[in-house]
């Protein structure tokens, strides 16, 4: 029996093809959930940053403007991102789970992490 070498190394590279490239998939995927993740704790960050040097600002009675200033145009670059971020995920046409915040396939009926419905 001749086995088709040439044959049997298309299909096999076919398929690495496929797996690597659903791989790849996964993996952008779970990079922009981490970013979202980052970006929004670190606008929080900016936020509690802004608070205390408007904070100081008021104890101290120092004019601190220019540093609020700058804080400000930091969270509104992170914003920028993250609407662009949720747009990414949106544009994938994901189902955010409302119980643990896991983003699933659109056509997905339960949450592939919690199991709650979706
Ligand atoms: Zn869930």
């Amino acid at each position: 029996m001749a086995i088709n070498f040439d044959e049997f190394k298309a299909g096999a590279k076919d398929l690495f093809d496929k797996a690597a490239a659903k791989a790849n998939e996964a993996i952008d995927y779970s990079r922009t959930q981490l970013d979202r993740g980052q970006l929004r704790s670190k606008i929080k960050e900016e936020y509690c940053k802004l608070g205390k040097i408007c904070y100081d600002m008021h104890e101290v009675g120092d004019d601190r403007t220019g540093e609020m200033k700058q804080v400000i145009g930091e969270i509104k670059q992170l914003k920028t991102k993250l609407e662009e971020a949720d747009a990414a995920v949106n544009a994938k046409k994901t189902k955010e789970c409302k119980f643990c915040g896991t983003a699933n396939d659109a056509t997905s009926e339960y949450c592939t992490k919690c199991g709650e419905k979706l």
